[in-house]
C-alpha cells in the first residue's frame, strides 16, 4: 500500500472561491479529483490568497494561524483562514499586500508582484507552522511559481530538504515581469546559472521554471509547443534543454459542474437523448437579446476573457466577412478595451443579429453552452482551454484553430471544426463548413452526440497526477 503523500497545491484562484479563467476551474476541480481517487492516498491541500473579491460570510472560516513575514523594510503580518469544502482542506492568506489590491490580477505589474511574492512565501511558511510538511509542492503559473524557488534557497533548511516541487504552466506567456524590487525585498536573489536567459533569471515564472522537478504543461501538444519559438515566449531553449522534465497533463472539467442534465442556470435540462429541448434555451437566449427567435438560424457564442490570446479580432472580422450566411452571435467576455469596442462595434453594425455582453457572467455563460449551436475559439494559442471542453459536453460544436489543447480535445468533423492559421478567412471558411454541416439535421445530431459523449472529466488526468507525484 503505497503511503499517503502530503501536497501542497497552491493557486491564485480557485472556484467557487473567486475565478477569473480557466485556473480557477482547475484549482477549484482537481484538488477535489485527487482527493477522489480510490485509496485516499493524497492528502492534497488547497492554498489561495484571500482575495478582496471572495465573500467572507459564505464560506465557514476559522483563523488557523498568525505570523510576520520577513521583508525589507518591515515585516508584513500574514493571517491564515482555514475552510473545508467535502474532505478537502482550503487555506486562505490574509495581509496587506492581498487586501490593499481590488483585483485578483492587478493591471500595475508591481502591485501583483508584491501581492504573489508575499502569497508564495507566506503559503510555504504556513506550511512549516501547521508542521505539516509538504512531500511535494504544487505551484500554478507565475503567481505562485516564486515558492519553488524560495525552497531551491532554502535547500539545507531540514523542513524543506524532502519536498519534491510540481510547476503547472497554464500560460507561459504571462511571466511576472517588473517583480525584481519584491522579490529583492523578500530577500530572493536572483538565479546565477546561464542556463535560463539573463532576462529571465529575475522573473517569477523562470525561476520557478528552473527550480521545479517537473513542469507541466496543461495539454500534450502545448508542451511541445512551448520548446518552440513560436510559442516558448524565450524560454523555448531552456525548455528544450530540460525536455526530460516536461510533460504534457490535459485539464480536465468538474463534470458536477458543468452537466446540462443537472445545470441549474438553464430553464431546461436535456442529455444526448433530449437534444431538442436545448431549442429552448437558444430561444430564450434570443429573445433576450433581440434577436429572432429562430432556431433554424444558427447561434455562435463566444466565452472568453477579451484578451489577444482569444482571437476576439479574429472573430469579429470573420462574422463581419459572412454577411451573406445567416447567423445570429453572443459574445460574452471582458478584458481589453480595443477587443470590447470591436465587439461592440459589430453589434452596432449588426443589429438583431449581434449581442456583445461585456462582463463576466458565470449564469450567461452557461447558457451559452447549453443554447448555442457553435462556440467560437480562433486562438492564437491555447495551453489547454476548458470552453471547448465544457462546450461539446453541452452539445455545442466548437469551432476553433488547432493549437494547444484545442487540437488535442477536438477531433476535426466529428466533434467539432478545426482550422490551422489564426486568421479571420481561416476561420471564416472554418465556419462556412460548420454552417454547412448545420444544415444537415442528421449529420449534424451525430456530431452533437459524439461531442458529448467525449469524456473530459478529471479522473484520467488526476491519476497521472498521481504517477507524477509518485514519480518524485
Ligand atoms: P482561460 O483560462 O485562458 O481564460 P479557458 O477556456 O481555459 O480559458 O477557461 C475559461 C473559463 O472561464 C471557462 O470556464 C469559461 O466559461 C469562463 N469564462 C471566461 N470568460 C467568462 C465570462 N466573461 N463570463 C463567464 N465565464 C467566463
Amino acid at each position: 500500500m503505497p503511503r499517503t503523500l502530503n501536497i501542497l497545491y497552491l493557486a491564485s484562484e480557485a472556484d467557487p472561491f473567486v475565478k477569473v479563467g480557466g485556473l480557477g476551474d482547475v484549482a477549484g476541480s482537481l484538488p477535489y479529483a485527487l482527493r477522489a481517487l480510490p485509496g485516499r492516498k493524497l492528502d492534497i491541500r488547497l492554498v489561495i490568497p484571500f482575495h478582496n473579491a471572495i465573500p467572507i460570510d459564505t464560506f465557514p472560516m476559522q483563523r488557523v494561524t498568525s505570523f510576520f513575514l520577513a521583508r525589507q523594510g518591515a515585516d508584513v503580518q500574514v493571517e491564515v483562514f482555514r475552510t473545508d469544502i467535502g474532505d478537502l482542506p482550503i487555506y486562505l492568506i490574509s495581509g496587506d499586500p492581498i487586501r490593499d489590491s481590488e483585483k485578483v490580477y492587478d493591471p500595475d505589474p508591481r502591485v501583483d508582484s508584491e501581492k504573489y511574492i508575499f502569497f508564495s512565501l507566506a503559503a510555504l511558511e504556513m506550511a512549516r507552522r501547521l508542521d505539516w510538511c509538504p512531500d511535494v509542492v504544487h505551484a500554478n503559473d507565475w503567481h505562485t511559481a516564486v515558492s519553488l524557488y524560495a525552497i531551491r534557497c532554502q535547500a539545507d533548511d531540514p523542513f524543506w530538504s524532502q519536498t519534491k516541487t510540481v510547476l503547472s504552466i497554464h500560460n507561459l506567456c504571462f511571466m511576472g515581469a517588473g517583480s525584481e524590487e519584491a522579490l529583492s525585498a523578500y530577500r530572493l536573489p536572483p538565479v546565477d546559472d546561464p542556463d535560463l536567459p539573463e532576462w529571465g533569471r529575475h522573473v517569477p515564472m523562470p525561476l520557478g521554471l528552473w527550480a521545479a522537478d517537473k513542469i507541466v504543461a496543461v495539454s500534450p501538444t502545448y508542451a511541445e509547443e512551448i520548446q518552440t519559438p513560436e510559442y516558448g515566449c524565450g524560454l523555448e531553449g531552456f525548455l528544450r534543454a530540460r525536455a526530460g522534465r516536461v510533460t504534457g497533463i490535459l485539464n480536465g472539467i468538474d463534470h458536477s459542474v458543468w452537466d446540462p442534465e443537472t445545470d441549474s442556470f438553464l430553464a431546461v435540462n436535456y442529455n444526448a437523448k433530449t437534444l431538442s429541448s436545448r431549442n429552448g434555451i437558444k430561444a430564450a437566449l434570443q429573445s433576450r437579446f433581440g434577436l429572432s427567435a429562430d432556431a433554424s438560424i444558427p447561434l455562435f457564442g463566444m466565452v472568453t476573457r477579451m484578451d489577444q490570446q482569444k482571437g476576439v479580432d479574429i472573430a469579429v472580422e470573420a462574422l463581419r466577412s459572412l454577411p451573406d450566411e445567416p447567423w445570429h452571435a453572443i459574445l460574452l467576455g471582458t478584458g481589453n478595451a480595443e477587443l470590447e469596442i470591436a465587439a461592440r462595434h459589430l453589434e452596432l453594425d449588426f443589429p438583431h443579429r449581434v449581442t456583445a455582453a461585456l462582463r463576466y457572467d458565470g449564469k450567461l455563460a452557461h447558457q451559452i453552452y447549453g443554447g448555442s449551436d457553435m462556440l467560437l475559439m480562433p486562438s492564437r494559442y491555447e495551453p489547454c482551454g476548458l470552453a471547448q471542453m465544457i462546450a461539446m459536453r453541452y452539445g455545442c460544436i466548437p469551432v476553433a484553430r488547432s493549437t494547444g489543447g484545442l487540437r488535442d480535445t477536438i477531433s476535426d468533423g466529428r466533434t467539432g471544426f478545426l482550422f490551422d492559421e489564426p486568421s479571420a478567412p481561416m476561420l471564416a471558411g472554418a465556419l462556412r463548413r460548420a454552417l454547412s454541416t448545420f444544415r444537415e439535421p442528421t449529420t449534424w445530431k451525430k456530431m452533437q452526440k459524439a461531442a458529448m459523449a467525449a469524456n473530459f472529466s478529471w479522473k484520467q488526468s488526476a491519476r497521472k497526477y498521481e504517477d507524477l507525484y509518485r514519480s518524485l
